[in-house]
């Protein structure tokens, strides 16, 4: 089965092209389009020929999706991986937010597009930009199906005690304001193959995955199902991010409004693009970061401080929550690739939770099993492939459409 991974934002397009078929899945070909409707776009293409990864990269002006997935299907065609988007099994895209109505990876037709047009001011910034790019796809291959999969789905199993805000219940009942959790894609994946590390059966399993990347977030899995999260009716709620405050006192807003005389909507943009690790000291990037404080500079130490700080106060929240753990599964490109931020959050936790960190095989970078023998719970580093999880989803759904038609 071929299928087109895609990831459409409002001014680019992420793809990857894979192979499944019984057990073995193999991705043969990714790249991006940056920059659609500005002045210079770019493009580029990685795949493998006799396991040699070739990068190719142009410079094609791009004024639309239509046009980007136009060049899409060029490129792939060019390096002889695909002639036409209408030879694909099935297209699945990443969704953002599937607000109540999609608790799984769904076929999109006439009527769960519609559906998915009426949630769109829930994430006014990422959902429009998505579902232009699945309008594009089912134009150019009318015929071919197309998923949606859904950052939020993972966690609609969270219970109403751990979904619902304090506030106003009409809120929630006229506006569906309430906590939907993201990075569902990548716990779910994740958490599966921790499952296979371990032995378990997913169902069976109990674990903590800490998704830290520019984004980050924690979900709480009990059973194989999310019981909680930490990101909320946004991706602002939660952890300390690249660029996000995270949790907050909610009165911050109103009072900094008024001091800085400024409006909700500049308040807004304080809190997702200048805050976080950024607002801390600066620069979002944790390997700088890491530099930084590495050489003495104090608001770097303090803002890697507070981000691990933070994810260990919700590794006991969670700890309490369910009950028993079973591993710690650190991911994303800060939990898969640092040992000091896996380090520091760990510090401590054997005398609360007995979770002890073996630092010899932390620092090596080669273990994914990184507990010492003797620890009650066990401390995973899982990379994650949110675009396989997708392609996997989008496979199960082409597989049960084929059925029906038989
Ligand atoms: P996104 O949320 O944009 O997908 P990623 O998951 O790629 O982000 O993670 C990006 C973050 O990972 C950056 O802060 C980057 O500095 C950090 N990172 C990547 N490699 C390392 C590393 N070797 N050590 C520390 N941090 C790293």
């Amino acid at each position: 089965m071929k299928i087109l991974v895609l990831n459409s934002g409002s001014s680019s397009i992420k793809f990857q092209l894979f192979i499944l078929g019984g057990e073995q899945t193999s991705s043969i070909a990714s790249g991006f389009i940056e920059k659609i409707a500005e002045n210079s776009s770019f493009q580029m293409i990685k795949y493998y020929l006799d396991e040699k990864e070739i990068k190719k990269e142009y410079k094609k002006k791009i004024e639309t999706h239509k046009e980007g997935l136009l060049v899409v299907s060029e490129m792939l065609k060019s390096c002889s991986l695909l002639d036409d988007f209408t030879l694909l099994d099935g297209i699945g895209h990443r969704v953002v937010h599937g607000g109540e109505l999609f608790s799984a990876a769904t076929l999109i037709d006439d009527n769960s597009l519609e559906s998915l047009k009426s949630i769109s001011h829930l994430a006014p910034l990422h959902n429009p930009a998505n579902i232009t790019g699945i309008e594009v796809a089912r134009d150019l291959a009318p015929n071919v199906p197309q998923i949606a999969i859904f950052d939020t789905s993972f966690h609609q199993s969270l219970p109403k005690r751990a979904y619902m805000y304090a506030l106003p219940k009409e809120w929630y009942e006229n506006h569906h304001v309430r906590r939907y959790g993201f990075h569902g894609t990548s716990h779910f994946f994740v958490a599966k193959e921790s499952a296979k590390i371990l032995g378990k059966e997913f169902y069976e399993i109990n674990l903590i995955t800490l998704h830290l990347g520019n984004g980050a977030s924690g979900a709480a899995i009990k059973n194989g199902e999310s019981i909680d999260t930490s990101m909320g009716l946004t991706p602002l709620e939660g952890f300390v991010m690249g660029s996000r405050c995270g949790d907050i006192d909610p009165a911050i807003l109103p009072f900094m409004a008024k001091k800085l005389g400024c409006d909700v909507s500049e308040i807004e943009n304080y809190l997702n693009k200048k805050s976080g690790l950024l607002g801390i000291c600066g620069e979002n990037d944790l390997r700088e970061i890491i530099k930084r404080a590495e050489d003495g500079d104090k608001d770097a130490s303090l803002a890697l401080d507070i981000f691990c700080y933070r994810i260990k106060k919700y590794i006991g929240a969670y700890t309490v929550a369910l009950g028993r753990v079973d591993a710690i599964v650190f991911t994303g490109g800060i939990g898969e690739n640092s040992p000091l931020v896996r380090s520091k959050t760990c510090e401590g936790l054997e005398e609360s939770i007995g979770a002890i960190l073996d630092e010899e095989r932390n620092r090596d970078g080669n273990f994914v099993e990184i507990a010492k023998k003797d620890s009650k719970i066990e401390i995973l580093v899982v990379k994650t492939n949110e675009e396989l999880e997708i392609a996997i989803q989008s496979s199960e759904i082409i597989k049960k459409v084929n059925k029906e038609f038989l």
